[in-house]
């Protein structure tokens, strides 16, 4: 079993080559297939598990088969805290490295104003804490989730742990109802189980 095999891309394969990974791992063998075909998935997996590039490179091939290039974001990646969104951020630029897709970084403690600049260039993939997602949305009015295709809410117990679940709420409405939804979690709780019934159509149900 090898990205190959799971349809991916020549640019990602070798992205995952040239990261060292010789084979999906099985959330990755699991996930990758079904995102593909543009399923919602619920995805219980702990870090370590490969979540990130399980989640990423699908939505990587489907930007990559974009009709063209829309000038909008099209996919939003909610994580809870900085450290995190730093981290998947760096990872997808890993993944995304022999594309032509771009992905930015949106969290608190770092300059407003540098993220209103590079919000208003038009990423295609949006890595945020929603905090300052929010205040992006209705303060600078720098973005819009009208043409949304994806959004990604990683590690959703922590998340609602955090204190974040009106804000994921509100993020939630603000995206169009016609999009795929994966959301990860370390725990299934039943305030996880709730959040999925919010922002989920029909999920498939995967663990790791
Ligand atoms: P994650 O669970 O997404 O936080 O990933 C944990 C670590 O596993 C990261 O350092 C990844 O770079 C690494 N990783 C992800 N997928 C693979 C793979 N297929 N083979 C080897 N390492 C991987």
């Amino acid at each position: 079993n090898s990205f190959l095999e799971l349809n991916l891309s020549r640019p990602l394969v070798r992205a995952c080559e040239a990261l060292g990974y010789e084979k999906p791992t099985p959330i990755q063998a699991a996930c990758i297939p079904l995102a593909l075909t543009g399923r919602d998935i619920c995805g219980s997996a702990v870090t370590g598990s490969g979540k990130t590039a399980a989640f990423a490179l699908p939505l990587l091939e489907r930007l990559l088969f974009r009709p063209k290039r829309i000038p909008a974001i099209r996919v939003l990646i909610l994580t809870p805290t900085r450290e995190l969104a730093v981290q998947v951020h760096s990872m997808i630029e890993k993944l995304a490295q022999f594309t032509d897709v771009r992905c930015c970084l949106i969290v608190g403690g770092l300059s407003s104003k540098v993220q209103e600049v590079s919000l208003r260039s038009h990423p295609d993939i949006v890595v945020a804490t929603p905090g300052r997602m929010i205040d992006h949305l209705h303060n600078t009015h720098s973005v819009g989730l009208e043409d949304l295709a994806i959004l990604i809410l990683d590690e959703a117990d922590r998340l609602l742990e955090l204190g974040f679940a009106n804000e994921v709420q509100e993020l939630v409405r603000l995206c169009p109802r016609k999009r795929q939804t994966m959301l990860f979690s370390a725990t299934m709780t039943e305030e996880v189980n709730e959040l999925v019934k919010l922002s989920l159509v029909n999920p498939v149900r995967l663990s790791a």
